[in-house]
């Protein structure tokens, strides 16, 4: 139910009023800045739309609910690409919601982090966006809206704000290590770990591997500590030191959401403003078949 969730309360009676008005589709974009639950409010809002137990809200426990949350209903689709959708997933996608539904219900077609489309997968969206069929509905979802305008334009954008540390039930310190993830805090606070003690930068490439290999929220907290003792000590350091700093997290891992992930980090802790665009700037080079660790170098020697 929408009563049970945490925060964004003026998002919860928006989006119950707009099942409330009956409309027959729609295109929404759900945006908020990492750490907030988008995928909480946009299935929350696919469930509302094709509960049978409740009309204007979700009940969690009947089969349509139950098989949303599974990711196992046929009417509500998630369409994603770590490296950001495609145009061959956009026609894939045409084609789908021009079909009729199967459940004789709603469509929900989800497209995830949008701010990674490809320019020519956003031009062929735009058309079927514009105007969706009866029961069709497309909920876009963002991390930022530095996206194609033409995009934002077409969509009912809602913006969902991360859960305060009292809404999570952390301290603000606690809260701040995380950067208001709400899934790690949620992890943490299950966890017996000791944030205060702490590790050092050049174990980050060892605590990367086990992160990779079982995604413990320990090793989680490792990489945390080895990137804020390299921030913390980073002044002292000679460029050679920051190399290693670099090469040790692209041993660690090459995937380049981990290493955005990181640097995303880095610019979050790094208090002197005036090197930040250029730090964004090279984060953003990993949107492009660029070097991965010629990119990490640069940008671990540039903080
Ligand atoms: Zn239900």
């Amino acid at each position: 139910m929408f009563g049970d969730m945490i925060s964004n309360e003026e998002v919860k009676s928006f989006l119950q009023n707009e099942i409330k008005m009956g409309k027959k589709s729609g295109t929404y974009l759900f945006h908020g800045e990492r750490g907030s639950e988008l995928m909480e409010f946009t299935l929350a809002f696919a469930k509302a739309l094709n509960c049978s137990e409740e009309p204007l809200d979700f009940c969690g426990r009947c089969d349509v609910c139950l098989r949303i949350d599974s990711g196992n209903y046929p009417d509500v689709e998630v369409v994603e690409d770590p490296t950001g959708i495609k145009i061959s997933q956009v026609r894939e996608l045409i084609y789908k919601a021009s079909s009729s539904s199967y459940e004789g219900r709603k469509k929900v077609f989800i497209l995830k982090d949008v701010e990674n489309l490809r320019a020519e997968a956003a031009n062929a969206l735009l058309k079927i966006i514009e105007e969706p069929g009866a029961g069709t509905f497309f909920i876009l979802t963002s991390h930022s809206l530095n996206i194609i305008p033409t995009i934002i334009s077409r969509c009912t954008a809602v913006h969902i704000k991360k859960k305060s540390p009292e809404e999570m039930g952390v301290t603000s310190e606690e809260y701040e290590f995380f950067f208001g993830d709400v899934g790690e805090i949620e992890r943490y606070k299950k966890s017996d770990i000791d944030l205060s003690h702490p590790v050092s930068y050049g174990d980050i490439g060892e605590h990367i591997k086990n992160y990779v290999k079982d995604g413990d929220i320990e090793s989680r907290v490792k990489i945390q500590k080895s990137l804020r003792d390299f921030m913390g000590n980073r002044k002292f350091l000679e460029d050679i030191e920051k190399i290693y700093f670099a090469e040790e997290i692209y041993r660690g891992s090459r995937d380049r959401n981990i290493a955005e992930g990181i640097m995303y980090e880095g610019i979050l802790l790094n208090n002197d403003l005036s090197k930040t665009e250029r730090l964004l700037y090279i984060k953003g080079m990993l949107r492009f078949p660029v070097n991965l660790q010629l990119a990490l170098k640069m940008f671990f020697s540039e903080i």
